[in-house]
């Protein structure tokens, strides 16, 4: 078969390939702790389901608004206002099935051949792909352990001081940020928002997916629109969505919020692929956004306690280097003996010690290994102790750096 230049880039997403191969492994009969997966494990909103049976009872399903309807557009953009203390209406909202479908969009509309979309390594797995996609060029900036895996200010004006072909640049900014948890602070955002704000050609998406599951008592983690003059605002997209924050990842509610003009670009390109968002999911979105706040600090707490938890586990763990994460849910670990690949030492976890862990190269960080703290203590517990006996076996000639 003779597949377009595109999918010849595609490569299936890295953490579900590993989390499937576990389970393949899991329907032979053996028992593996499965920590590869990015999900929280609790049960979503019991509202929810119940708010999608009621509406089902006395509605028919048809085609509606390929932007979402109106009435969760005007919900989302209040929540959103409450979260950053914006002014968005209902205009800057798209609904999209997920925040990655909302990201693919978004680079089909703004990015080609004459666009560079930016991205700081480590990063989420599918953005080097997504944006593959769209026919624009990748720049990958490695960000190191000794800069906690975050882009700085220098790096990114020495990026924008490259002369390139591209007529549009894009940044792509995760925090906190999958794999690791790190999360930018205020200054860092100033210092960004300091470059950001003498590039006029550069947009900038921040992915903020976990920006609600950090570890510190505020609602969520700074913005860069906290800290960049309000005329370079319409340079900043934010995707979010309920999928981490309300455990609702198989219903795929994503958002987009941005100025008017990329919204009723993406509006455009829904209504020609989607055409339009299941109206019960979104009359439930409705509810979750407005009577389930609750949930999500709970959430955070569980999350939180699992992550110290995993930590205070690890910390006697030789041959590894701890990274102190500072939100979303996993643990990130940099492998001080580089005689192994993050993928063999990911195979010898899931074969020989029957734990599941995604190795950092997926994340175009070698080296490195990331395992979710979303499952129950007891399976938490499990997982660490065969992670720790791997490494007690196979990294006591290392020296252990903590
Ligand atoms: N962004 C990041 C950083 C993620 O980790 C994920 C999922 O793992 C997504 C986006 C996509 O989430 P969803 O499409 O479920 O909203």
């Amino acid at each position: 078969m003779i597949f377009s230049k595109r999918a010849n880039q595609l490569v299936a997403s890295a953490t579900m390939k590993a989390t499937l191969k576990a389970q393949n492994h899991i329907k032979n009969g053996e028992d593996i702790v499965l920590g590869s997966v990015g999900e929280p494990d609790s049960k979503p909103p019991a509202s929810a389901k119940k708010e999608v049976i009621n509406y089902l009872n006395s509605h028919d399903s048809k085609y509606g608004p390929a932007q979402g309807l109106p009435s969760t557009r005007k919900i989302i953009s209040t929540w959103m206002n409450q979260l950053y203390k914006q002014n968005w209406s209902s205009e800057n909202v798209v609904i999209s099935p997920g925040s990655k479908f909302g990201l693919y969009s978004l680079f089909q509309i703004l990015g080609d051949d004459n666009s560079e979309v930016i991205i700081p390594s480590p990063y989420w797995v599918s953005y080097v792909t997504l944006a593959k996609l769209s026919g624009a060029s990748i720049q990958v900036i490695p960000c190191s352990a000794s800069e906690n895996y975050k882009l700085t200010a220098a790096k990114l004006k020495n990026e924008l001081s490259k002369k390139t072909k591209a007529l549009t640049k894009i940044l792509l900014l995760n925090s906190p940020q999958n794999p690791t948890g790190a999360i930018y602070t205020q200054s860092e955002l100033i210092d960004l928002a300091k470059v950001i704000a003498t590039h006029p050609d550069l947009l900038v998406i921040c992915d903020d997916i976990y920006n609600q599951l950090i570890f510190s008592d505020e609602p969520r983690c700074p913005h860069l629109l906290d800290v960049l003059d309000k005329e370079h605002h319409q340079r900043v997209i934010l995707v979010h969505g309920a999928s981490k924050s309300f455990a609702l990842t198989g219903w795929r509610l994503g958002w987009v919020v941005a100025s008017s003009e990329i919204i009723n670009k993406l509006t455009d390109f829904q209504s020609q692929t989607l055409t339009c968002m299941p109206d019960f999911l979104q009359i439930a979105l409705e509810k979750i956004l407005q009577n389930e706040n609750q949930y999500v600090n709970e959430l955070k707490e569980l999350i939180k306690t699992r992550h110290q938890r995993a930590i205070s586990k690890l910390q006697t763990c030789p041959g590894i280097k701890l990274f102190l994460s500072q939100g979303a849910f996993y643990v990130w670990m940099e492998v001080l003996d580089k005689s192994k690949t993050s993928s063999q030492i990911c195979d010898e976890l899931l074969t020989q010690f029957g734990v599941a862990l995604v190795p950092g190269s997926s994340f175009g960080c070698e080296y490195h290994l990331r395992f979710s703290v979303t499952i129950s203590d007891t399976l938490l517990d499990k997982g660490l102790l065969r992670i720790i006996n791997y490494f007690t076996i196979n990294g006591n000639s290392v020296q252990i750096e903590k």
